[in-house]
């Protein structure tokens, strides 16, 4: 038995970061990990431009009740004349600062009447001025790699000009499920038979990190194709996750499959509730990942044991899920020998705080109570939790997205 701490890091340990990069267009670019740190190329605001509708003057040349001429209205895209001594330009927001012009008053703070301009108030010398490069200066560092770009960032590339950047080449994942139980959706299903929930399920997981599910392949209980599949699997993806069969039934041959594929099995069972039997391969320099079978076990295997490795892979910076610290609310003491992931909903309480709260059947096979879930509550072994006891939470819903 393995604790869940050390089976998470040896799995983000199994594989290094993808070597493959791509440039693609900032358009495609939401999702996508900058696979290179980027510095600025140029200064943001590339000029002194104004932060306000108004008048550009020198405060020297300020006087209470006094009007200056209005030189020029000077709209943002137009080049303003240097400013004349006793003079005002009319400014819009961005607008370039003329030259000789040490100040912006707001429109507010005026009153303009025959080209002529009053200012109402007396202006401070480097109001409402946005200063070149005060948002970026060339040569400073503007994202690290691994970063997974999202609107913000795409809005920082295109700042600095950027059309198109270097990422992370997707990551190819291959899922096989198995069992002779099952059917695919959409199919006639026999008394006997269950719907292959798994399939669709890590699918999704895996798109909604980024990667690239490539094959989603079903094996029968058998070790001629389970063989066949993880071959197929192992020729065209970085990464295999397998669903199932790696229990200790009679029918459970993935290990032995995994095995005959020439896999070093580097772990078995880990100490964690749902999801004991979890398994990894190394064939050929790639990773396979063997998953328990219970849907919910595969899920919560997935979001707490995958990920790391898959986002470590991705060359993603962030690696391991934040945990936050929250208490429960349960009716009795909660305790048990193996580490318990609870699914749980983060809620409001009456003070305002986060409180969690667990969904009533926390069976592995209890398929509702994934979509019903915020989230998992980390319970530690052998200790029992009491109402309002604090417990780490994992927020799935952002963690998985
Ligand atoms: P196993 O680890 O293969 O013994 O599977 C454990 C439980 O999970 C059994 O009840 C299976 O029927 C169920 N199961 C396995 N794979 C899937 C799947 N792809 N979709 C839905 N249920 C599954
Ligand atoms: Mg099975």
């Amino acid at each position: 038995m393995l604790d869940f701490d050390q089976a998470q890091t040896l799995l983000a340990n199994a594989a290094g970061p993808l070597q493959r990069h791509e440039d693609i267009g900032l358009f495609d670019a939401p999702g996508r990990v900058l696979a290179a740190d980027l510095t600025a190329t140029v200064d943001i605001p590339p000029a002194d431009n104004s932060a306000m509708d108004g008048y550009a003057l020198r405060v020297a040349d300020w006087r209470a009740g006094g009007r200056l001429p209005i030189q020029q209205r000077c709209y943002a895209g137009d080049v303003p004349e240097p400013l004349k001594p006793g003079h005002a330009i009319r400014l819009f927001t961005g607008s370039l600062i003329p030259d000789g012009a040490d100040t912006v008053v707001m429109q507010e703070d005026t009153v303009e009447a025959d080209n002529q301009v009053e200012i109402t108030r007396q202006p401070a010398p480097n109001q409402h001025i946005r200063r070149r490069g005060e948002d970026t200066m060339t040569g400073t560092p503007l994202l690290p790699a691994g970063t997974v770009l999202q609107a913000a960032h795409v809005a920082l590339l295109a700042s600095q000009g950027l059309a198109s950047v270097s990422v992370a080449a997707q990551l190819r994942v291959g899922i096989l499920t198995t069992g002779d139980e099952l059917v695919p959706p959409g199919t006639p299903r026999a008394p006997e038979q269950i719907y292959n929930s798994n399939g669709p399920m890590l699918a999704a997981l895996v798109r909604g990190l980024g990667a690239l599910p490539v094959h989603v392949l079903h094996a029968r209980d058998t070790e001629a194709d389970l063989l066949a599949a993880f071959t197929t699997l192992l020729a065209d993806c970085d990464l295999v996750l397998s669903v199932g069969g790696v229990s200790v039934g009679e029918r459970d041959l993935v290990k032995p499959a995994l095995a005959a594929l020439g896999g070093e099995l580097s772990l078995w069972k880990v100490r964690m509730k749902p999801g004991k039997p979890v398994a990894l391969a190394q064939i050929g320099g790639k990773p396979v990942v063997s998953l328990p079978g219970n849907p919910v076990s595969a899920y919560a295997v997935f979001a707490m044991l995958v990920t790391p490795l898959m986002r470590r892979m991705q060359g993603r910076d962030e690696i391991f899920p934040p945990v936050s610290l929250l208490p429960l609310r349960t009716e009795h003491p909660r305790q048990d020998s193996r580490e318990e992931f609870l699914r749980v909903q983060r809620r409001v309480a009456d003070d305002g705080s986060g409180e969690l709260v667990a969904y009533g059947h926390q069976g592995s096979g209890v398929i509702s109570s994934m979509p019903w879930a915020t989230g998992l509550a980390r319970l530690p072994a052998d200790v029992p939790v009491n109402d309002r006891d604090r417990v780490p939470y994992y927020d799935l819903r952002h963690w998985l997205a």
